[in-house]
């Protein structure tokens, strides 16, 4: 009964190497149907890589792509029902909106009336229907990404995987685009497959994500597992804005900073270890054994205020985020107490 349905996709222990560079280096994982899927790491962590082996464009050293359930590792990429579109978007010049559209479905010989409904539709979910008739070269970035995108979803593939989509747009627009894309993929119903280096564009558009580094998977979850629960330092570091604070656990369920005792969840022995906690799981204390900070900076965010410190005894960085209100009562120059919300800190 609480079987996990089969997955859309399963990649299983693939490998690929160029020369000495592991590019990708025995990465396993399940992508669901309907999911929108982000695969995100650093410059060179083997993300496109990975793509262009679903999409068959690289072979496999070894491993298994399967597709509900078959391999599809042998099959050329004009064979997969896996559609990528590219990072330039490679719209024929000489062609106006529409006749980029039909000629992915003219190639597959589909019968005229079929076609002409199939792109109408595709044009009017994608905000295209006015510009049918205009060449690539009379659209705005943004339009041109919008048609690169609806010639890939008329052609109704399975998953739909796109190497950094937004890439080439200024950030105004590609914050509208981040949010028209997860609505068409939601309306299509169509399995997504991202490759972002933004963490942020990751954490807003994506149901789960991968985070990749050095061909290695590091982390796969929902934006809000991998936010809460970051599983190493790396991650953790990687997406949103990390405190990272050096000390000791005393064997008492204590964490012990610059001589500043704080409870946190974990149980080990003493040892020396790394405290990791988000801004926002800092609080201000009235406590005389808090952990005493200057502050740095304070920088207003709109509906926050981040209080940028340092910790008197050792001159450790460290944020606070406050409500606007709240943080408004502080300036740099003054130094307070800190306390750490016992249950959101992880030990690394
Ligand atoms: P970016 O965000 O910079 O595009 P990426 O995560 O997509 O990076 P890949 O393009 O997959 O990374 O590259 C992974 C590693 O494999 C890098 O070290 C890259 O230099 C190497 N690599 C990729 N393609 C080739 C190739 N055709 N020949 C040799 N090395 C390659």
């Amino acid at each position: 009964m609480t079987n996990s349905p089969m997955p859309l996709l399963r990649i299983d222990q693939v490998a690929k190497s160029f020369g000495k560079t592991r590019a990708v280096d025995g990465v396993s994982l399940d992508i669901h149907e309907n999911e929108f899927f982000a695969l995100l790491g650093p410059s060179g962590c083997g993300k496109t890589t990975l793509l262009r082996m679903l999409a068959g464009f690289e072979a496999l050293d070894s491993g298994q792509i399967l597709l509900s359930g078959k391999d599809i590792s042998p099959l050329p990429p004009e064979k997969r029902p896996l559609n990528l579109m590219f990072q330039s978007y490679a719209l024929f010049p000489h062609m106006t909106v529409r006749q980029n559209l039909n000629y992915g479905l003219e190639m597959e010989r589909l019968p005229r009336k079929v076609i002409r409904t199939r792109v109408d539709e595709t044009l009017a979910s994608t905000d295209l229907t006015a510009l049918a008739d205009r060449k690539p070269d009379q659209l705005s970035g943004g339009q041109k990404q919008r048609v690169a995108l609806a010639r890939a979803l008329v052609k109704r593939p399975k998953v739909l995987l796109l190497d950094e989509p937004l890439g080439a747009l200024d950030k105004k627009l590609r914050e509208r685009m981040q949010l028209e894309l997860k609505r068409l993929q939601h309306e299509a119903g169509i399995t997504f497959i991202i490759v972002t280096h933004d963490q942020e564009e990751a954490l807003v558009m994506a149901d789960r994500m991968a985070i990749l580094k050095d061909g290695k998977l590091l982390q796969a979850g929902t934006p809000e597992e991998i936010y809460e629960e970051p599983a190493d330092r790396f991650v953790a570091n990687f997406i949103g804005i990390m405190n990272f604070l050096d000390g000791e656990i005393d064997g008492t369920h204590a964490f012990v900073v610059d001589g500043s005792r704080h409870p946190i969840a974990v149980r080990h022995g003493p040892r020396k270890a790394t405290l990791a906690v988000r801004p926002e799981h800092v609080r201000i204390t009235e406590r005389a054994d808090g952990l005493g900070v200057v502050i740095t900076d304070v920088a207003y965010h709109g509906l926050d205020r981040v209080l940028h410190t340092k910790t008197v005894a050792s001159g450790k960085p460290l944020q606070l985020r406050l409500s606007a209100a709240e943080g408004q009562r502080y300036a740099a120059g003054q130094t307070i107490m800190i306390a750490l919300d016992a249950a959101k800190c992880r030990i690394y």
